[in-house]
């Protein structure tokens, strides 16, 4: 009996010591594989670093970049477009306007009552819809069909309200958040599609002709006076308000940035100036490119597995379309290489977009000293359940250095523009554009998603531009001009309007 008691305590220990070296080697394991996920961090991090030198040569090349591409066609990455918007609205404007906006995401349609300089917008209402998906591969016809569609039933609901004035139409500002070569303010055609749209048949098409047959087509009685950019429609929109706006710049799905340039420093358009001696040059900035960039192998693999391959890289690195994937891409290879969310990775983040900009946000807002919302957002999207804080530290800290590198270079795009137009503190007084004699500021009005809803990239941006400019931020203000950029279209279309009556 003494001896089965015996054989059961050594069996019973050596069971226990095998369990012990068991745990033993699995928590070594993990330890050694966190171990690999935290180096991996810190390698992405310093390939992700914008120490203030770097945003500096990034600065220079904006700068430099905006100069060659108004010199020539093509003779920059960045195509500076002439807008033809050469007066911007001054809040004396009349009447009703309608604002139609296709954003990269979603669809706006708007209208607004401007009741002059002292009541200025009596009434303002809009409409917004997700763009369905399969339109945005789909043909010309059904996408400006749709568009059209909305439009026809949103302007069935104008209240009363809302009025004409006598023997006027209903002027329309069409905002079109992709690159357009313009041929006056209301025609241009399509250079190409970003953003994930792929509508074929549409490049080379004359958009507003396109929009303006479908809206024929269902009834209204409307014309598309202003076809603009969502940068140029932001700056109208900031304009409106404020005098000191100068540039605009868009972070929503994609990016832009638009400013007023001096009509003399295009010297591609010839000597063709338009009278008031400025213009509006939509950049399409997401377009640019830098060797200062600081490009890791993570937006390699993201930008040959998109649409457009080697097209946009600004916008990939710094806009809400791919700041949500750059974030899962490097997770993804935490999970393949070092186990990080257990031995087997989990299927949906092998797919492409499966984690949103806003999904990165709440990581990001995340306060709590256990990370909660970090766990939540992983479980919910990935399905991945009870995860270490060291896991949820590891998924907070690559939101935070995806989200600040974006944001600092955005940054030093807005100071790169800031430069061109003798704005960042570096240029004596006389060069430039004149500033606004009462308040000596400059103010770059910002819009889209992105800016609006993800604080801590506002704050990132906001420090990274005060960075930049020393002393001169204090003549700088950057701000929120929410939905400036569907409004700016309404708000030109009636600036253009008040000019045509003049
Ligand atoms: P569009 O680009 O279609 O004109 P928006 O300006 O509204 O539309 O931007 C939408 C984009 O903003 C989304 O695609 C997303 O990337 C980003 N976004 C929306 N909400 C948030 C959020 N809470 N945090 C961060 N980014 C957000
Ligand atoms: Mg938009």
């Amino acid at each position: 009996m003494g001896k089965v008691v015996a054989g059961v305590a050594i069996v019973c220990a050596a069971a226990a010591c095998a369990a012990a070296a068991v745990t033993v080697s699995y928590r070594m394991r993990v330890r050694s594989q966190r171990h690999h996920a935290r180096s991996f961090l810190l390698e992405f991090q310093e390939a992700c670093a914008t120490p203030v030198a770097r945003l500096r040569q990034v600065v220079d090349a904006m700068a430099v970049e905006m100069h060659a591409g108004l010199v020539s066609e093509g003779g920059s990455r960045l195509k500076m477009l002439p807008s033809y918007v050469d007066q911007l609205p001054e809040g004396d404007e009349k009447g009703l306007y309608y604002a139609v906006d296709l954003g990269g995401t979603n669809f706006r349609a708007l209208r607004v009552q401007l009741g002059g300089k002292e009541s200025r917008v009596i009434k303002q209402e809009y409409e917004e819809v997700a763009i369905p998906p399969e339109l945005m591969i789909g043909t010309s016809e059904e996408l400006f069909d749709f568009i059209a569609k909305e439009l026809t039933s949103f302007v069935a609901r104008e209240g009363d309200d809302f009025q004409p004035s006598a023997g006027q139409s209903r002027d329309i500002g069409f905002t079109f958040s992709f690159p357009v070569q313009q041929t006056a303010l209301n025609s241009g055609t399509l250079l190409n599609w970003t953003k994930g749209f792929k509508v074929v048949d549409a490049i080379g098409q004359d958009v507003v002709a396109a929009l303006q047959r479908c809206i024929q087509k269902r009834g209204p009685e409307m014309r598309i006076t202003a076809l603009v950019n969502d940068a140029v429609g932001a700056l109208a929109g900031g304009r409106y308000w404020n005098e000191d706006v100068m540039i605009a710049v868009i972070l929503g799905t994609g990016t832009n940035a638009a400013y007023v340039e001096r009509a003399q420093a295009i010297s591609k358009c010839g000597s063709t100036f338009p009278k008031s001696g400025e213009m509006v040059i939509n950049m399409e900035w997401g377009n640019f490119w830098s060797s200062h960039l600081p490009r890791t192998p993570v937006d390699e693999t993201l930008d040959n597995e998109t649409m457009n391959p080697g097209e946009q890289g600004f916008e990939k690195m710094i806009s809400g379309m791919y700041l949500g994937d750059v974030v899962r891409r490097v997770l993804l290879k935490m999970a393949q290489e070092a186990a990080l969310f257990g031995p087997n990775v989990p299927r949906k983040m092998l797919e492409a977009f499966s984690l949103g900009t806003p999904d990165i946000s709440k990581i990001h807002a995340d306060e709590s000293s256990d990370l909660k919302v970090v766990g939540n957002v992983l479980r919910d999207v990935y399905g991945i359940q009870n995860t270490s804080l060291a896991v949820r530290k590891i998924v907070y800290e690559v939101c935070d250095t995806v989200a600040e590198r974006g944001a600092r270079l955005a940054a030093a795009g807005i100071v790169g523009i800031l430069k061109k137009i003798g704005r960042d503190g570096t240029h004596s007084k006389d060069v430039g554009s004149p500033v606004h004699p009462e308040s000596g500021k400059t103010v770059v009005a910002m819009d889209g998603g992105l800016y609006e809803r993800y604080s801590k990239f506002r704050a990132y941006m906001q420090a990274a531009a005060a960075e930049l400019l020393g002393d001169a931020s204090k003549d700088v203000v950057i701000e929120l001009s929410k939905d400036g950029s569907g409004i700016g279209a309404a708000l030109l279309a009636a600036s253009i309007a008040k000019n045509r009556r003049k």
